[in-house]
């Protein structure tokens, strides 16, 4: 477990693997879908994904792009496709232009623009969507879905009492399963509080949320000011995050783990504590 190979985390089948620190670096990977939700300042784990879905283009998320760019190049991995807010492409294209020109090579890569509620391609069987997000610079999250054919309802009983007259209404041609699909992991990058009106973020397995300020070392209103969350509006919304698990990411780099764990202790209602998990972090 190191910087260079991410930290990982768990849950049930569901594994994210990345780094998060407010201000210096925050990047975690989603292996099971090939998506990498932000980019750090660029680092070794990255490069095994394809997809890459920026949050927003501050240093500490979007500098590491030359770097992972021109890392996959050298290895020759497949042209990786990278997503963000239609503010960013403009820019970010400059420093990669640049970056080519220092090079003297020109790197393979694609930004696309995620425009709000269109499907994002992902490796089959899954794709994402935008969600909106509050930040001091244009900004979005994005929530990873995977599609199941599951059984249709009136046909669940059947599949139990009667499983030959099911394979036969199968050969007969009849359509048995609908698509569904699985909301599994939604990741806001930096954001205010009220990101939490969108349903899809609420609402998935693992909610992946910023949460950079813990006490009263900084107040509600700078966090705010910042366009972060600070931890006393999470005790409040608490109760109306639907999510198994709430995975907080962006922490200061002033607190230690064990900061964190006193905190979490003496402020969570007991039964929602095993709701929280901080990912991953040295320290
Ligand atoms: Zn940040
Ligand atoms: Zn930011």
């Amino acid at each position: 477990m190191s910087l260079a190979t991410g930290f990982p985390l768990l849950h049930d089948d569901l594994r994210l693997v990345g780094y998060s620190i407010a201000g210096t670096s925050t990047s975690v990977a989603f292996p099971e879908a090939d998506v990498l939700f932000d980019v750090a300042q660029g680092l070794p784990f990255q490069t095994a994904f394809n997809t890459i879905l920026l949050t927003h283009a501050h240093m500490d998320h979007a500098s590491g792009l030359p770097y992972l760019i021109s890392q996959k190049s050298m290895q020759q991995k497949p042209k990786p496709v990278i997503y963000m807010p239609e503010a960013a492409v403009e820019r970010l294209t400059k420093i990669m232009k640049l970056w080519e020109e220092i090079d003297e090579f020109q790197y393979a890569y694609e930004f696309k623009v995620a425009k709000p509620g269109e499907e994002i391609p992902l490796k089959p069987g899954y794709f994402a969507r935008t969600f909106p997000t509050y930040h001091r610079i244009a900004s979005q999250g994005y929530t990873v879905f995977r599609k199941r054919k599951k059984l249709k309802d009136e046909f669940t009983k059947l599949a139990k009492t009667n499983p030959q007259e099911l394979a036969r209404l199968r050969r007969e041609g009849v359509v048995l399963e609908a698509e569904v699909e699985e909301n599994l992991v939604s990741f806001t990058g930096d954001t205010k509080i009220e990101f939490l009106d969108s349903e899809q973020a609420r609402k998935s397995r693992l909610l992946v949320m910023e949460v950079t300020y813990w006490d009263g070392k900084k107040s509600v209103e700078n966090a705010r000011e910042w366009g972060h969350i600070h931890f006393e509006e999470l005790l409040q919304a608490l109760p109306k995050i639907e999510a198994e698990r709430i995975v907080l990411i962006h922490v200061s780099a002033r607190y230690s783990n064990k900061d964190l764990r006193e905190i979490i202790d003496a402020r969570v209602p007991e039964h929602l504590k095993p709701k929280l998990l901080v990912f991953p972090r040295p320290g």
